[in-house]
């Protein structure tokens, strides 16, 4: 019975109390239960079946955005090209592999999750790829059926996915959906929704009758008939109910106006889901609204994005886009808030007695700092 406990002690943990020094966790190793978290001191002997491992330990990672169905289109749009002309692109070349090629590419990709460390994913998705690589997983999916279309909506296509597990409706974003699919969608069920929000300043000026998707939407003779609630952010208050969770996913542009009146007309959390990187990759942009969302308590998650955006799905590369906030508060939006956001905090996103939450070991920390460095990396322990 003995022989299936794990102990591991290491420099720090953080707990639900915030960054413990000296910790010593025992972990059944069969159902990776935590059965015990103590501190140890100058005795801990290490001959006694102690495992040690230098760095900080979190509870595991929760990945709050990411596509793996679009795993198998890394390095196959150029950086920077841009948000109209990203999306562009992976219209295009999603379907240019063959399905065993994407299914491989999304195996992979959900494999190096699970070794870095994340032990839940809020996974988009638009086709049959990605569901083969979640059954195998050890990951905790929950899978957002994503409804768009101005002209032909796949709101039928989507639907007949609701047999997979763990699945749910969700509208792609404030600029992509008609007015009657987006408020079917958000009237329907209690899930969490994932909306992608303000990625681009192009969304508030489409209902302005301005900027780069106004352009696209006229030259391809796409109809909008959603201009009327006047911006996006009224547009969410005015058709999803205030008692339902909502991920909103970017917001590089978001306004205080934007929060003041999603924040004025939710009751259920509202979480705020950044992925630097991916900014980065298609616009060139930074996470700035990252001190707006800090400076009014918003509960932050991270999130990779796809592979098309992005160079992987690390969650400790995404934290190390905030070399200035310290790492318990880093810790803290990858794993308890991405925990909150996908209801599944009673099992994970806490390191706690009784938890499955997975332990990751987080090294390259300046401990006179409590800050990450550039050589930060992270991987599974438990
Ligand atoms: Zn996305």
């Amino acid at each position: 019975m003995s022989s299936s406990l794990r102990k591991i002690a290491s420099h720090y943990l953080l707990t639900p109390q915030g960054l413990i020094s000296r910790p010593l966790v025992t972990v059944d190793a069969a159902t990776r239960r935590i059965l015990a978290i103590e501190r140890y001191g100058d005795d801990l002997d290490l001959t006694a079946g102690v495992e040690f491992h230098a760095g900080v330990l979190s509870p595991g990672f929760v990945n709050a955005h990411t596509h793996l169905e679009l795993s198998h289109l890394c390095g196959a749009i150029e950086p920077g090209c841009g948000f109209a002309a990203f999306g562009q692109a992976v219209g295009r070349l999603r379907d240019a592999t063959d399905e065993a090629g994407r299914i491989d590419a999304a195996c992979r990709a959900d494999a190096a999750m699970w070794d870095e460390g994340v032990e839940a994913a809020a996974d988009i998705v638009n086709d049959d790829t990605s569901f083969a690589a979640k059954e195998r997983s050890r990951i905790r999916y929950r899978s957002f059926l994503e409804v768009f279309g101005l002209r032909r909506s796949n709101l039928t296509e989507q639907r007949a996915r609701l047999s997979h597990p763990g699945t749910s409706l969700t509208p792609h974003s404030t600029y992509s959906v008609t007015d009657a699919d987006f408020r079917a969608v958000c009237a329907e069920g209690d899930a969490p929704l994932s909306i992608h929000f303000m990625e681009t300043e192009d969304e508030r000026t489409l209902y302005f009758g301005g900027g780069a998707l106004h352009e696209w939407y006229a030259r391809a003779g796409f109809g909008c008939d959603f201009l009327k609630y006047g911006m996006p952010s009224e547009r969410i208050v005015e058709c999803v109910p205030k008692g339902r969770s909502v991920m909103l996913v970017h917001n590089c542009h978001i306004m205080p106006i934007d929060f003041d009146i999603i924040m004025t007309h939710f009751t259920a959390p509202v979480y705020w889901v950044l992925a630097p990187r991916s900014n980065r990759y298609i616009s060139g942009t930074g996470p700035r609204t990252v001190g707006l969302l800090r400076s009014c308590g918003a509960k932050i998650c991270i999130g990779t994005d796809s592979l098309a955006s992005n160079t992987s799905l690390s969650i400790m590369d995404e934290l190390k886009c905030f070399p200035d906030i310290g790492l318990e508060e880093l810790l803290t939006w990858a794993t308890r808030n991405g925990a909150e956001a996908l209801g599944m905090a009673d099992e994970i996103g806490t390191a706690e007695v009784g938890k499955r939450c997975g332990l990751v070991l987080v090294t390259g920390v300046d401990y006179s700092t409590m800050r990450l460095t550039p050589q930060a990396a992270a991987r599974r322990i438990i």
